[in-house]
């Protein structure tokens, strides 16, 4: 599929993985169309709960491996600037507000982008996803409306269609269908029960494995019915 034309796209997740399952495919696509992405993973997800069974890393070892699986995750989707933002796993939250929002910032000052990606605060499940989409909305926020970049914001909470309704913009990723398997691979430490359930769903012609490598959506960002209103 052809995705409109973007300056450049902003990614911002806290985890390695993060990217792999819900936008990994549109990734891949923008790059395939030569539009410049960046991808900014803010910790290495070295509290990642997976250590193996028999263990195949250690607190110590996890994330040297996380990390070299994230930098394969963007070989995969072609992606070549990776930013490793150096904040710790589960303790996202825990960050300085204002510290947070001017990371963003810096990042968004730097890339310039058309189009930022990240979770829907309040629609994001854990804690560290809530807290990047918070500090993302913020910064965006403070600049001026007609200057803003769109804002795709990804949402997977229980609630999200009553609240939010059906996605707003849905992209066709057949054509990158390989490279989000290469990212979902590129991730075994933390994806390999999955992938094998997901591969044997596919082997079986399943619609909702297939539905999985097909499509990927998002929520434009509503600043009407802003996450906050105090600010
Ligand atoms: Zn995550």
């Amino acid at each position: 599929m052809t995705l409109p034309h973007e300056r450049h796209v902003l990614v911002v997740f806290p985890h390695p993985d993060d990217e792999a399952f819900g936008v990994s495919g549109t990734i891949a696509n923008y790059i395939q169309q030569g539009i410049p992405v960046t991808y900014a993973c803010l910790t290495l997800g070295e509290m990642g709960r997976n250590l193996g069974n028999p263990p195949f890393a250690t607190r110590e070892s996890l994330p040297h491996i996380r990390k070299q699986e994230l930098v394969d995750a963007a070989k995969a989707m072609g992606l070549t600037d990776l930013r490793m933002m150096g904040l710790r796993d589960k303790t996202v939250e825990f960050e300085d507000d204002e510290e947070m929002v001017q990371m963003m910032t810096k990042l968004i000052d730097e890339t310039n982008p058309s189009l930022i990606i990240t979770f829907y605060p309040n629609y994001a499940v854990h804690p560290d996803h809530e807290a990047t989409a918070r500090a993302v909305v913020r910064a965006v926020r403070r600049i001026k409306e007609a200057d803003r970049p769109k804002l795709y914001a990804v949402a997977f909470a229980n609630n999200t269609k009553d609240d939010l309704g059906e996605p707003d913009v849905i992209h066709d990723i057949r054509d990158t269908r390989e490279q989000k398997l290469g990212a979902m691979r590129a991730h075994i430490s933390q994806t390999a029960w999955m992938l094998a359930e997901m591969e044997k769903r596919l082997a079986e012609g399943e619609p909702e494995a297939e539905n999985w490598l097909t499509y990927e959506r998002f929520f434009n960002y509503r600043w009407h019915d802003d996450f906050e209103s105090e600010f």
